[in-house]
């Protein structure tokens, strides 16, 4: 069963992240535009970790996969070939008394009885298919042959380029070639924040291989990608695996599985695995007329690949890193009284900021050159933020809320005014558990690139 919903919650998670620049609706100052949303300072550094780390477990660390940067407009006989232009599309519905577009499965049924969910309306109009793709046209002319697609996936440049890629990077069976990048969907209700835009990143990968392999890969894919989530701070409980019935998924895959995680707003989707059999090598093989077939040298046989094909939402996973790790709780104030704080227990692999820096006074010029010192020791190694206004309690607060994991405090025992065994040391504060140790600086680089990476 799927957790109730949350909508406080929700609330105060959009509300943190306009407050602290992760995320602003696009074109906000003119009234926003709907589906398209923009990164602000942190919500890029917290974007870009998620990438990095996805490109580093699924091409850099392994022999078996490469990858490619696929252009976004893309030639209309690719998405003819794939399916899209026929069939890319979702059942729309008008409702008469309020006027709005609804997807024909948002109708709320009331005692058997389909009602609006804007203003509980039944007047509606048929079912018609509404065709998600962005189209435009390439070059001065606005014509039929001038049509181009902004794409609405980033997998058909991967199958177009299969010969290609093989070509150049020698692999064998079962090999794979990934893809981070845009792609845009003209959703008929964006909502639930960044989780239905109309403008999103994916992060694919397409694992060819042998035609028995392909269930097998199938169960592999899954479970690498659980690890993955696990791995940047997502709770196995939160995440649910859904076999998509053989009804529901696209009639030419053999088996996918929904990963989903537990939103503020109910149990949704975050990737999908599919196993796609050869089904889209072998339609751009009809329709382009060329040869994307795979030389087998072991049994000297020709055979179209087919594919397993693990599929993730950059926005959507970084929606749930935030909905994960936003906390409220207690922490102690400069006095020591207790007093309620927010914080994004952010994996401190995917934090932002990795380290904030502060001295303990600003008007005191030895620990402020102390502290500028520390910035520029960890600086090639992590990002960093330094602080120096305002009490210590409220420079962590600050830093707690956009989930930085450690603090450094240079204090006069760091200038040996007290203690000389403690020269050259620090405070090194957890968010966490708000526990502080004692570290040399020359330490830092290394106890924290540790606890990072
Ligand atoms: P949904 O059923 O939620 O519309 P989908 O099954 O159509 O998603 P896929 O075509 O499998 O999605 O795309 C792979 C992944 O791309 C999804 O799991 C999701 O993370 C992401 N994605 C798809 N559509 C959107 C969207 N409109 N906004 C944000 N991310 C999206």
């Amino acid at each position: 069963m799927s957790k109730p919903t949350d909508t406080q919650r929700m609330e105060k998670i959009v509300s943190l992240c306009k407050r602290r620049g992760f995320i602003f609706q696009s074109s906000e100052i003119y009234g926003g535009l709907n589906g398209a949303w923009d990164y602000g300072p942190l919500g890029v550094e917290l974007k870009r970790n998620l990438k990095n780390y996805w490109w580093r477990l699924m091409v850099h660390d392994r022999d078996d996969v490469v990858g490619m940067d696929g252009a976004i407009l893309t030639h209309p006989a690719v998405l003819k070939a794939s399916g899209h232009v026929e069939g890319f599309s979702d059942p729309m519905i008008d409702c008469r008394t309020c006027k709005a577009h609804l997807r024909a499965d948002q109708l709320v049924e009331k005692k058997g009885v389909k009602q609006c969910p804007n203003c509980g309306g039944r007047d509606f109009t048929e079912a018609r298919q509404f065709n998600l793709m962005f189209q435009t046209h390439v070059g001065a002319a606005a014509e039929e042959s001038s049509i181009a697609y902004l794409r609405p996936e980033t997998a058909q440049s991967i199958f177009v380029q299969f010969k290609n890629v093989l070509d150049v990077s020698r692999k064998k069976l079962p090999f794979g070639i990934a893809q981070i990048g845009k792609a845009f969907r003209n959703e008929i209700n964006p909502r639930n924040f960044t989780f239905r835009s109309r403008e999103f990143e994916q992060m694919e990968l397409e694992y060819f291989c042998r035609p028995e392999q392909g269930m097998g890969l199938l169960e592999y894919w899954k479970e690498e990608r659980l690890k993955f989530y696990e791995n940047i701070g997502l709770e196995r409980a939160k995440l649910h695996v859904l076999n998509v019935p053989d009804a529901e998924r696209a009639f030419y895959s053999k088996g996918t599985y929904d990963i989903e995680y537990d939103f503020p707003f109910g149990r949704q989707e975050l990737e999908g695995v599919a196993y796609r059999t050869d089904y889209d090598l072998s339609q751009h093989q009809k329709a382009s007329g060329k040869s994307l077939e795979y030389f087998d040298e072991e049994t000297k046989e020709k055979i179209i690949p087919h594919v397993v094909e693990p599929s993730a939402g950059v926005d959507r996973t970084v929606l749930a890193m935030i909905c994960e790790a936003y906390a409220e709780d207690q922490a102690p104030n400069d006095k020591g009284e207790m007093e309620s704080r927010i914080v994004l227990r952010l994996h401190p692999r995917m934090a932002p900021m990795k380290c904030a820096i502060f001295p303990l006074l600003k008007n005191k010029e030895p620990l402020v050159a102390k502290a500028k010192e520390i910035v520029a020791l960890l600086r090639p190694h992590m990002t960093v933020f330094y602080d120096e206004s305002g009490a210590i309690g409220r420079r962590y607060r600050r830093q707690d809320e956009i989930g930085t994991p450690f603090g450094v405090t240079v204090d006069f025992e760091t200038l040996g005014e007290r203690d000389p065994a403690l020269r050259e040391t620090v405070t090194l504060r957890d968010r966490d558990s708000m526990k502080q140790e004692r570290v040399a600086i020359q330490d830092l680089p290394s106890i924290l690139q540790e606890r990072i990476r």
